[in-house]
């Protein structure tokens, strides 16, 4: 199995340059820049309404982008005086209810992309082999999302995870250069989705295929692509590996959109911020800055406590304390009245007037107030 994306300098499957689409007064996509290779997934993660879908549209050519450039291998589908209709793309689609067709078999659903004689970018001669070799492909797929027995169900016989594989080998069937996947989990039980992540991951990779899938789930994200774009208001704020977004965002917003944060007011001194847990290193910061007031985020995971030895004023105060089994959360007041998060292992259990000590773990990153 492939498990990381294809940059072995070959043109990437999907590149889209300064896209921009508005409708009315709303611009739901602002310049949107990026690109995505071959066998690599990208999540575009935003909240509602910042233009995930519209991307994903665009990229589809179920939308027209008002400016902007969307090639697929290497060649334009829309830019200057160009547009290739969706049928003409190398795009698989997944769309969010995996839209499958109740009268037809599981085969039959795979199948239909190579016999529908709506793949316009295969020549005549092509779309004769296609559909000759349609039994083996659809064997193929069927082979590769697990699902060899369910060949002659119906679409109403499947659970939402079987459907949703269905969808993905109907999507994949003809091999696309893309696949492009809205927000594929919202329909399925909320339980059975961190399995179904990881499921959804292993067949995109064994197929080697782009993918770009659309999610308000930062989790969903975080997990499952290789590189994940935030998007806010129509711009993409930053794209970069799942660690990157997570552990270094690049704005404020993406630092508490991506996960849970503490923010607390700093003033930057050499190397680091002083805050009122003491010192804390900074990641990444430019020099010049001494001086400056920032907020510093740091993750619940990044704090640690221990009993606060003199129970007095100096003390912070355990406020709340939520157990999980595997992890615990514990909310804790600073002197100063800010409340700050904690995500610690369970062998000591927490109760709220506890007295504390805050210990940061790691290095942080601060944004300039
Ligand atoms: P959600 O997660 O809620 O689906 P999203 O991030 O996918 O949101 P889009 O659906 O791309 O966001 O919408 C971006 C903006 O464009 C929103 O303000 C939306 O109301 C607007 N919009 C999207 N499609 C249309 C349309 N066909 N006509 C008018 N406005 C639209």
């Amino acid at each position: 199995m492939n498990s990381g994306p294809d940059r072995t300098g070959d043109t990437p499957a999907l590149v889209a340059q300064r896209v921009s689409k508005a409708f009315g007064d709303t611009v739901a996509v602002r310049e949107a820049s990026f690109e995505v290779e071959r066998g690599e997934i990208v999540a575009l993660l935003g909240p509602s309404g910042c233009g995930k879908s519209t991307t994903l549209r665009v990229l589809a050519g179920f939308e027209q982008p008002d400016d902007g450039v969307v090639q697929i291998n290497g060649e334009i589908a829309v830019g200057p005086g160009v547009w290739k209709p969706p049928e003409r793309r190398r795009i698989g689609m997944v769309p969010q209810d995996f839209a499958l067709f109740p009268h037809l078999s599981v085969a039959e659903n795979i199948g239909f992309g190579l016999t529908d004689g709506h793949r316009a970018w295969w020549t005549r001669p092509v779309r004769r082999l296609r559909r000759a070799q349609a039994p083996a492909r659809v064997h193929e797929m069927l082979e590769l999302v697990g699902l060899h027995d369910f060949a002659e169900r119906y679409p109403h016989e499947l659970s939402g995870g079987e459907a949703q594989r269905v969808a993905l080998a109907r999507a994949l069937a003809p091999e696309p250069a893309a696949v492009l996947l809205d927000e594929p989990f919202s329909n399925l039980d909320q339980n059975l989705r961190a399995s179904l992540r990881l499921a959804m991951r292993n067949i995109l990779k064994a197929a080697n295929t782009a993918a770009v899938f659309v999610t308000h789930d930062r989790e969903e994200a975080l997990s499952l692509a290789d590189r994940v774009a935030v998007m806010r208001d129509g711009r993409i704020e930053q794209i970069g590996p799942p660690d990157d977004i997570y552990y270094r965002p690049e704005t404020r917003f993406i630092g508490t959109f991506v996960g849970d944060a503490n923010i607390l007011p700093g003033e930057r001194t050499r190397g680091g911020a002083q805050t009122e847990l003491g010192f804390v290193v900074l990641a990444d910061l430019p020099s010049e800055s001494t001086g400056q007031t920032v907020d510093v985020l740091l993750r619940p995971e990044q704090l640690a406590l221990k009993p606060c030895r003199d129970d007095g004023p100096g003390c912070a105060n355990v406020i709340s304390s939520e157990y999980y089994g595997h992890d615990q959360v514990v909310r804790v007041r600073l002197r100063s009245g800010v409340e700050v998060e904690a995500r610690l292992r369970t062998e000591v259990v927490w109760h709220p007037d506890d007295p504390v000590d805050v210990i940061v773990l790691d290095d942080a990153i601060a944004f300039p107030r």
